[in-house]
């Protein structure tokens, strides 16, 4: 142990002296409520080995903190008392190429004698990524990005942004290239910035909604990919304030219009190996990644309580928007929750499965460690998946739904909340502390939002994510 904390020191200076050497002056160490908010402190490099070895201070009660920054309390959390110790992870410290002379790095929180924070999210979904290879399974993750860019009023940092009326410095079509040309200086900067910064960016394209884009980065292990998504989305916000815009993630940037998802596609390996990929099997699925996603699949209503956890959510979550709103899976089936790719036949990679409903008010640790959860409670209990569905489920008249088994997502955040607090799997694999904080903070949110019109909310976490 001693020497592994000497080690650890060690290379913490090396990489602070390579750091200063490089001009940067302060890290960010970021870790993620359960409201979907990344919250901050930040030391100078050259505290770095410092942080490193004895972490940086942060109070508890964030975990009970609401997308509005007000406090919320569970049974186990809430009040001034406590403190934590956030651990940068040295092995994703990274310059920030979009805010010269700052790096980043996603932390994990301990309690001041070292043991892991319960409710630490991040180390959740390492948790759960343990379970997994124990199983013999290995995850394949990444997640979308979708946002909508608008002008910066003049002034912005005073205001509130709620109220004022978006100003979209593009004015092409939907996934037109007209866009891409006026924005082609941004555009760029956004994915040069991202390959810099070592993310391996897949593709980026105008998306439906006036000034939405999107950008697809490749897959990883599931805590990557969560660190992934949070960088992409900072790195985004940073191009963009140097720009002169401002980027939204919310789920509803304008009220009753197609929204910004952060669809999540995961992959199953066994040894190397894709469980997409089985010749002999229905759809190429070996019985592990089917009873994996029949799992996933049967726990969407409440996993909805982590992956779409604002009253905000809600509002994106309409028929017929490709935000995968009813509880069914298909192939290539962009209306469906759960999209099954299949990918080019050759293509020993190309399969894996997507859930479309997620959205970036989510906590991506969260996200990724609940739906591992999910899939492996399916394989401990042999599910499987039901017919796969074609077709947009929301045209379909109420009888012909109800004759295909298919079933309307919550619509709600209680009504999610419900789910999740009901659901025995999700609740042993996330902990009571973790549990209740996240159920906490929904219920507060659902409060917070009672009687408000939809175009207040989204007005008032337009600018939240
Ligand atoms: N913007 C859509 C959503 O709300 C998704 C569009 C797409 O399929 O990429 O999730
Ligand atoms: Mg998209």
């Amino acid at each position: 142990m001693g020497s592994r904390a000497a080690q650890q020191r060690q290379e913490a200076r090396q990489l602070a002296a390579r750091l200063s050497a490089e001009g940067v002056r302060n890290v960010a160490l970021t870790w993620v409520d359960n409201a979907g908010i990344a919250r901050v402190k930040t030391v100078p490099a050259g505290r770095l080995a410092a942080a490193a070895e004895r972490g940086v201070g942060m109070s508890p009660v964030f975990d009970v903190f609401t997308s509005d920054d007000a406090i919320t309390a569970s049974d186990h959390l809430g009040g001034p008392d406590g403190d934590l110790r956030l651990f940068p992870d040295l092995d994703r410290v990274t310059t920030l190429a979009a805010q010269p002379g700052w790096a980043w790095a996603p932390a994990d929180r301990y309690d001041q004698l070292g043991l892991p924070h319960p409710a630490c999210q991040r180390q959740f979904a390492r948790r759960m990524t343990e379970h997994a290879a124990t199983a013999g399974l290995e995850l394949r993750m990444g997640f979308e990005t979708e946002w909508v860019v608008a002008r910066a009023p003049a002034g912005h940092q005073a205001a509130t942004g709620a109220d004022e009326p978006l100003d979209y410095p593009c004015a092409g079509p939907a996934y037109g290239m007209t866009r891409v040309v006026e924005l082609s200086d941004y555009l760029r900067d956004v994915t040069e910035a991202l390959s810099v910064q070592g993310i391996d960016v897949l593709q980026l394209h105008p998306e439906y909604a006036p000034g939405q884009f999107e950008v697809t980065t490749a897959p990883g292990d599931p805590v990557r990919a969560a660190d992934d998504v949070v960088l992409v989305r900072e790195t985004i916000r940073a191009v963009s304030v140097r720009h002169g815009l401002r980027a939204s993630f919310a789920p509803s940037v304008v009220a009753g219009a197609v929204g910004n998802g952060c669809h999540l596609h995961l992959g199953l390996y066994r040894d190397g190996t894709s469980l997409h990929r089985s010749p002999d099997a229905p759809w190429g699925l070996a019985p592990d990644a089917a009873a994996f996603l029949g799992g996933v699949l049967g726990a969407l209503p409440a996993l909805l309580a982590v992956g779409c956890p604002s009253p905000a959510s809600y509002l994106r979550l309409q028929p017929s928007q490709w935000a995968g709103v009813y509880q069914c899976w298909g192939v290539e089936n962009r209306e469906a929750a759960l999209r099954l790719i299949t990918g080019a036949p050759d293509d020993p990679d190309g399969g894996h499965a997507e859930i479309k409903t997620f959205d970036a008010a989510a906590n991506p640790y969260l996200a990724v460690g609940a739906v591992i959860a999910a899939g492996l409670h399916g394989i401990e209990s042999g599910d499987r998946l039901p017919e796969p569905q074609t077709g947009d489920p929301g045209v379909l008249g109420v009888r012909e739904r109800a004759r295909r088994g298919i079933v309307r997502l919550p619509a709600t955040v209680t009504e999610a909340a419900d789910r999740l607090e009901k659901s025995a799997p999700l609740h042993e694999a996330m902990g009571e502390v973790l549990h209740g904080a996240v159920l906490a903070v929904r219920r507060a949110e659902e409060a917070h939002f009672a009687g408000s019109e939809d175009d207040e909310i989204a007005a008032a976490t337009r600018w939240r994510w």
